[in-house]
């Protein structure tokens, strides 16, 4: 049987490892941090958990039901219906409905201003960038207040440029409040970590990080690690950043973020009861807080595990900025809001690469370099920092299947 070694442990390096582990091949996966990437959950000093920015699984249980099969072999699945709020002015007490719904105009002074513009923007239409998109479908004063400034401190770029085809996924406009995404997801009863450490059990796991490659002709021979190992393998996958492996002056940029995890004794929870997370479309670092109370443990009463998420680039202040300024900046959103918080426990975790940035330029930059990559004939790649796609963990378990097939066409080749 041929060897492959698959780079990255997180969630496309681990359910590949387990589904070519399944086939009999000889799996070593090599994982720079920790399994589990971007799935990883923040474990707190106080015995509680969560994840790093909340991770629900969204797919058609018709059209994508092996998501649902490949978890289920690992836990058992809850489904849960997902509410979100936004939170335009930046006050707690002034939920409005996300997804962005008619009946939010009410609670604006000139509703009959934004009715009117409603009335005459086009509609829903297809378009190349994002900020078109948004004001054909809500006009501008909507788009100004819940989606254009959000849409900056999320991805860090004016949204004139951004570009993509996840619009249409991400954004609806419903005539009230309506479930996130518009239907119910699932959430597993067991740890992703550790339903990743269960995919990987099978494979051999060497904690490394990948530096570069050992080519011949058009054929990778051996890969290079940081501690100056070379991992011969017949075929490789990488699930990383491509320009971290090809002879490139160019780097690629991504969206970064501090998830900053929290346990906090509160007076009173931050949403209202049926609300899970909030969004901050105004003048604080954060785009979202979650509360965890969704997730199979049981929180006292008066006791809220949250995350909080502050993106940036690697090279801005806030990126290394020490866990007790993210405490300290919560700690005085929750004075301001007039909420008695204590701290039990956090940990500011760094989630680098986070998000491909959806420009054009940077999409270029990815395919020129990921051409060099795909021109080796024993490498594929999958998954969202790989692939530089806007993807999800479904997407993810459904390239895992594909490239577990490619993988299998190419060894009967080769055989
Ligand atoms: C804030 C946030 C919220 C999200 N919410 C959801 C959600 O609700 N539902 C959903 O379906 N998806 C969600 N996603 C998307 C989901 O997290 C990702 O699609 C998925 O986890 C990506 O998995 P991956 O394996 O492609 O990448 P990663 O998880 O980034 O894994 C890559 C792995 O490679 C390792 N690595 C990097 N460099 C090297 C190197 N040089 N050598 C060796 N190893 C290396 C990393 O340490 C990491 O373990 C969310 C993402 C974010 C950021």
């Amino acid at each position: 049987m041929p060897t492959i070694t698959v780079i990255g442990a997180g969630m496309a390096g681990c359910s590949l490892g387990y589904l070519l582990d399944q086939k009999g091949y000889d799996v070593t996966i090599v994982e720079k941090d920790q399994i589990g990437g971007l799935l990883r959950e923040i474990e707190f000093d106080s015995g509680y958990h969560c994840d790093s920015a909340p991770h629900l699984l969204f797919y058609d249980e018709e059209e994508e039901a092996i998501v649902g099969e490949l978890f289920s072999e690992f836990t058992d699945l809850a489904e849960h219906e997902f509410y979100a709020a936004t939170y335009p002015r930046g006050d707690l007490s002034d939920p409005h409905h996300y997804p962005v719904s008619k009946a939010n105009i009410d609670k604006w002074d000139d509703a009959d201003q934004i009715r009117d513009e409603l009335d005459a923007a086009p509609g829903k239409k297809p378009e190349k960038f994002f900020e078109d998109y948004m004001l054909n479908q809500v006009g501008p004063t909507l788009y100004e207040r819940y989606n254009k400034h959000y849409t900056k401190k999320h991805w860090g770029i004016d949204p004139q440029r951004i570009t993509g085809d996840w619009f249409d996924f991400k954004i609806s406009f419903p005539e009230s409040e309506q479930e996130f995404f518009g239907g119910s997801a699932d959430y597993p009863d067991d740890k992703y970590t550790d339903i990743l450490e269960e995919m990987v059990s099978g494979c051999e796991v060497v904690f490394d990080g990948a530096v570069g490659l050992e080519t011949e002709g058009s054929t990778i021979r051996a890969l290079r690690t940081e501690s100056g190992e070379r991992i011969e393998s017949d075929l490789f996958v990488s699930t990383i950043d491509p320009s971290i492996l090809v002879d490139t002056e160019e780097t690629l940029n991504y969206r970064s973020m501090i998830i900053h995890g929290m346990h906090v004794k509160a007076s009173e929870r931050l949403f209202p009861d049926h609300v899970d997370w909030g969004y901050f479309p105004n003048h604080y670092e954060f785009t979202r807080i979650t509360d965890y109370e969704f997730t199979p443990q049981s929180i006292p009463d008066d006791e809220y595990i949250l995350t909080i998420e502050f993106p940036c680039f690697l090279d801005d202040d806030i990126w290394s900025k020490p866990k007790e300024w993210f405490d300290q900046y919560m700690m005085d959103f929750f004075e301001e809001q007039g909420i008695e918080a204590s701290l039990v426990a956090s940990e500011a975790r760094r989630a680098p690469r986070a998000y491909p940035l959806p420009v054009t330029e940077e999409i270029e930059k990815f395919e020129r370099i990921n051409g060099e990559l795909s021109s080796y004939e024993n490498m594929f790649n999958l998954g969202r920092v790989s692939t530089y796609e806007y993807i999800w963990i479904k997407d993810i378990v459904q390239q895992a299947y594909e490239t577990a097939d490619e993988i299998s066409e190419k060894v009967d080749i080769l055989a």
